[in-house]
């Protein structure tokens, strides 16, 4: 007879261990409801934990922990413990992790959650009075807010803005005179542009059936007012009292589309990403669980913000890399999103110039339903695309491409350079005997930045002086190779000494801020050059650049990895959308132009048929025929140490309870940058007959790896869909 066990509470917590942990209830109490927020000892330590299940343990009871403390009583709904017990499973991450994807920073600590306080004003029927008496004994700064509560209830930003400070409206609570209150923030919308046939049938498809789970794939050049669809598709769901989630890859360029959502939907945006203190990211998730936040722009995290009622979703730009989580939870913001759209029955769009092949994929199959923008409102004329070969360019830069750019800067346009490389050069190598300096912790080269008189590592971040003379052999002939931003910057304004140079890159510009300056003297100023990294790359609106130039795609067509040619494509396609936006209404033509010391290639004559679709079609067959993703489901065990035998023996006594579990697979192969940091890296490729079967096998058999001897010794995780090798 089996005996009946303890009552326990199964309680996510931050350490790094596959499982949930088993508490009683604080003594006396009952098991707190999952959902809920608690304090637990653990170790010498106390954490916090969130209660994810209930359950019995045959562990005798004076052998259990007890519940020190419950913070926030089912603080997390059922549809978010769902959507990362589903997360958990499918991506092969501790459940631990819970803490961290549903819970803001602020609340992983033990301080109890105060629930945001309303976040308006109003005059109390005292204040009124007060109000409306004699006010010269007054202090001004009371004055002052009393006066503008005197219209009517204002929100706490809108009583900022007038230079009301907290201490003085805390001043007038305390005396009885104003209340908070909670109020919707709403503006007067500005009318967007008339629909075009294009756009109004997407938003139609959109719209049709709101209450309803469908994928949309929003395909269309930049420019071709998908925006504009997102934004009258959130005017649907908030017209009908719902919220909208907008997912973006990276918070970059954000000033610019939240200014626009605010003026066209009439409501203040929200904003969620990980450069935001730890306030504001508290009061946004509060203002998300209250309904107060209408609209929500977020990179990939604010897929796990626990709305009210949420009514659409849209991931812009949903082919970026960014929406994958590299470290910790390794989950795909993008692919989850579509996932919480179904478990929410509402509509989610995918939006972007450059698809990627899972959604492309996705499409074929019929799980989502592809919408296509053609044409660019006010543009309908293409950009003409030229290969130019600069073999024997020292300069990174063919003479065809000069002649060209100085056409065009004459002619009054502008002209974007493509090189996703910074610093000066990506080499330094010494002449005489052939040495080149190379990072001690990683498989790389050092990068030559001149202006610092440094030699940095991209990898790993690690410095050093540039050596006067070759270390190896003593010569002073320290040769720069190749081309990075930095020397082009140089190059160019040697070329072209009267217009203006603008370099545009991490090192160029210090913050997202010098970037939007940058962006908007642009927009409205004179023939420039732009030359950068893969910033420029991103959709933002340049209409009066002519000229766009890839201006090395070398390295993309010899690469290891799989996804080279379809991350070229992307780069290449979004890169030319720079280009061309102005050619109906200045009769400037415009021109594309990709540079290569390879001018034959196939990809690139594939490439320059000037159809993104037809080309991401065929990578796809290619991937199908090779059985890679995303026909095929693919899984990494990676593992990574400083010394590589330790990374070998891990993963091979790792094959044999893999392959147990009826899975498919092969290494220890090494990664494409086999060191990295100091710490050698390898990987099992892992495949199944089915997406589901190798789900299946590596939910069953990964928790297990914890327990192999080797495991010790080296730092390892499951990635699944990798987007990196
Ligand atoms: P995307 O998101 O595809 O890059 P946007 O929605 O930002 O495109 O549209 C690009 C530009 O064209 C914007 O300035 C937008 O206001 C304008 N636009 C979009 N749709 C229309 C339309 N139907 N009529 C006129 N202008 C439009
Ligand atoms: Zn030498
Ligand atoms: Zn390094």
């Amino acid at each position: 007879m089996s005996q009946s066990g303890q009552a326990v509470a199964q309680i996510a917590l931050p350490v790094p261990l596959p499982q949930c942990f088993d508490y009683l209830p604080v003594p006396g109490h009952a098991l707190p409801p999952v959902g809920s927020r608690v304090l637990v000892p653990f170790g010498r330590r106390r954490l916090v934990g969130l209660v994810l299940g209930h359950g019995e343990s045959q562990t005798p009871a004076n052998k259990l922990k007890a519940i020190e403390a419950v913070l926030d009583e089912g603080l997390i709904g059922p549809d978010l413990l769902a959507l990362h017990a589903w997360a958990s499973r499918y991506y092969a991450y501790p459940t631990g992790e819970a803490t961290q994807l549903l819970l803001p920073p602020a609340l992983r600590r033990a301080k109890a959650f105060r629930a945001a306080g309303p976040n308006g004003f109003e005059l109390t029927p005292a204040g009124h009075v007060a109000a409306a008496e004699e006010t010269s004994k007054r202090a001004p700064a009371q004055a002052k807010a009393m006066d503008a509560l005197r219209q009517g209830a204002r929100t706490k930003t809108q009583l900022t803005e007038h230079g009301i400070k907290a201490a003085t409206l805390k001043t007038l609570v305390d005396k009885g005179w104003i209340t908070p209150t909670a109020l919707i923030e709403t503006m007067s919308p500005v009318p967007g542009p008339t629909l075009n046939a294009e756009q109004s049938a997407a938003l139609d498809a959109i719209v049709s059936k709101p209450d309803g789970y469908q994928a949309f794939l929003l395909a269309g050049v930049t420019g071709s007012g998908k925006t504009e669809v997102y934004l009258q598709a959130a005017r649907h769901a908030l017209d009908r009292g719902l919220q909208v989630l907008m997912m973006i890859p990276e918070i970059g360029l954000t000033a610019q589309l939240i200014r626009r959502v605010e003026s066209r939907l009439g409501v203040r945006c929200h904003v969620y990403h990980s450069d935001l203190s730890e306030g504001e990211r508290l009061s946004c998730w509060q203002d998300a669980m209250a309904g107060r936040a209408q609209v929500v722009i977020g990179t990939r995290s604010s897929v796990f913000l626990p709305f009210q009622s949420l009514g659409l979703m849209v991931v812009d730009e949903e082919h970026d890399a960014s929406f994958k989580q590299m470290d910790g939870a390794r989950y795909q913001g993008r692919d989850l999103a579509v996932v919480r759209a179904k478990s929410l029955d509402i509509p989610i769009v995918l939006g972007s110039a450059t698809p990627s092949l899972e959604s492309l994929n996705n499409a074929k199959q019929g799980r989502y339903q592809t919408l296509v923008l053609n044409e660019r409102p006010g543009d309908a004329i293409q950009p003409t695309w030229r290969i130019l070969d600069q073999r024997g360019q020292h300069d990174g830069l063919s003479p065809e491409l000069t002649d060209k750019i100085a056409g065009h800067l004459k002619r009054g346009g502008q002209v974007l350079l493509y090189r996703n490389r910074r610093g000066f050069a990506p080499v330094l190598m010494c002449q005489a005997c052939g040495w080149q300096a190379d990072c001690h912790r990683c498989s790389a080269h050092m990068t030559l930045h001149q202006s610092q008189q440094r030699l940095q590592c991209h990898h790993c971040g690690h410095q050093s002086p540039t050596p006067r003379r070759c270390p190896s052999c003593g010569d002073p002939q320290l040769v720069p190779l190749g081309t990075g931003t930095e020397r082009l910057e140089t190059v160019l304004s040697g070329l072209f000494p009267d217009w203006p140079v603008h370099r545009v890159d991490r090192d160029a510009m210090s913050g997202r801020h010098d970037f939007e300056r940058l962006l908007a003297e642009v927009k409205d100023g004179g023939p420039c050059i732009l030359v950068g990294t893969q910033m420029l790359a991103k959709g933002h609106h340049l209409p009066k650049v002519t000229l766009a130039a890839v201006l090395d795609v070398d390295q993309a067509l010899f690469s290891g990895d799989f996804r080279a040619p379809e991350r070229l494509g992307q780069v290449v396609y979004q890169v030319a959308g720079r280009a061309g936006r102005i050619a109906s209404t200045s009769g400037q033509v415009s021109e594309f132009v990709l540079q290569t010391r390879h001018p034959e290639h196939a990809l690139l004559t594939q490439l320059c048929q000037g159809d993104y679709r037809a080309f991401a079609a065929r990578l796809l067959d290619e991937r199908q025929a090779a059985g890679l993703p995303p026909s095929e489901a693919l899984v990494l065990l990676r593992a990574e140490a400083h010394q590589p035998e330790a990374v070998i023996a891990f993963l091979r006594s790792a094959m044999a309870p893999l392959a147990q579990a009826g899975l498919q697979v092969q290494g220890p192969i090494a990664s494409i940058m086999p060191k990295r940091g100091g710490y050698w890296r390898y990987q099992l490729w892992i495949q199944a007959p089915s997406r589901r079967a190798l789900i299946d096998g590596i939910s069953s058999t990964w928790p297990r790896l914890y327990d192999l001897p080797t495991a010790k010794k080296v730092r390892w995780h499951v990635d699944v869909d990798p987007v990196e090798l």
